[in-house]
């Protein structure tokens, strides 16, 4: 029930949130319903033009008005995340909350046979760059009365599969620091700290792994956008430290 508490249209009104891979797929759809709830958003990803054209939609549509980081978090540095924290203090005051939610498929290969550049930017692009976003705006967060740092898992980061590469790695990598981090910070400061595991969802990165797949038998992503919200929404301040799937609430 109370993550129909966060259904209401100004469940996120004032709260500043940043969004990783906020171009595409779930990221998007997570930037516009953000936005249509309240928040002021922050969207990052490599697409310039997909960028604007999400800027674009939540301007036309909301009263907020987005900013846009047009980056590569594979050459994500300390430097330049500090440098984004302090463009978004500058624009709007305060950080309530990181949705880390870029990644990179990668190839599907053995282990045995897994090119070391590929390795190095999908451990990069989905694992360290959470890493580097998360400690340059942990101050910003922590001033926050309800800060959320949500990462987002996959199954195969819960239970090895083969030819799953970097990318499964970087699933496990990825529940370890958000429940590092859950335990850092639960007791001591207003963060909450969550994973999502989106299951099989209607986007391009779902296309790619499962080409034989009708896009049309798995969700879109705006079915579990009421999770999403609900997780940076005030209404999970009492939870931390959850690995959630998402298929568990679609009919909720
Ligand atoms: P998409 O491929 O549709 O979107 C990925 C997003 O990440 C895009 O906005 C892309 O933007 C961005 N991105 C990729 N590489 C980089 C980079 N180097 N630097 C900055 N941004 C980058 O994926 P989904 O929406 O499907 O996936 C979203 C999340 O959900 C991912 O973490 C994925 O692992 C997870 N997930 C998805 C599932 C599914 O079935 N869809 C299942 C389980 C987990 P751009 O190209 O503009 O950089």
């Amino acid at each position: 029930q109370s993550i129909e508490l966060a259904n209401k249209p100004d469940s996120l009104k004032g709260k500043t949130l940043l969004i990783t891979g906020a171009s595409d797929g779930i990221g998007k759809a997570a930037a516009l319903d953000f936005a249509r709830h309240g928040a002021n958003i922050i969207l990052l990803a490599r697409n310039q033009d997909k960028l604007e054209q999400v800027y674009d939609q939540i301007e036309s549509e909301t009263n907020t008005q987005p900013i846009i980081f047009p980056y590569d978090l594979n050459v994500l540095s300390l430097e330049v995340a500090k440098e984004m924290t302090y463009a978004i203090e500058q624009e709007f005051g305060s950080l309530d909350g990181i949705l880390h939610n870029a990644s990179l498929l990668g190839s599907k290969m053995s282990i045995s046979q897994y090119p070391e550049n590929e390795w190095n930017e999908v451990i990069n692009v989905n694992l360290n760059s959470a890493f580097l976003l998360t400690q340059a705006m942990l101050p910003l967060i922590e001033a926050s009365d309800s800060g959320r740092i949500v990462f987002t898992t996959s199954s195969v980061g819960r239970q090895g599969r083969a030819f799953w590469g970097a990318y499964g790695v970087s699933k496990f990598a990825t529940e370890g620091l958000m429940q590092t981090l859950a335990a850092e910070l639960g007791n001591q400061t207003n963060i909450r700290t969550f994973a999502i595991n989106p299951g099989g969802t209607r986007t391009n990165m779902r296309a790619s792994a499962y080409p034989g797949e009708h896009p049309e038998s798995v969700p879109a992503p705006e079915a579990h956008m009421p999770l999403y919200r609900y997780l940076f929404s005030d209404h999970s301040q009492e939870h931390n430290g959850l690995s959630i799937d998402a298929a568990d609430y679609l009919s909720k």
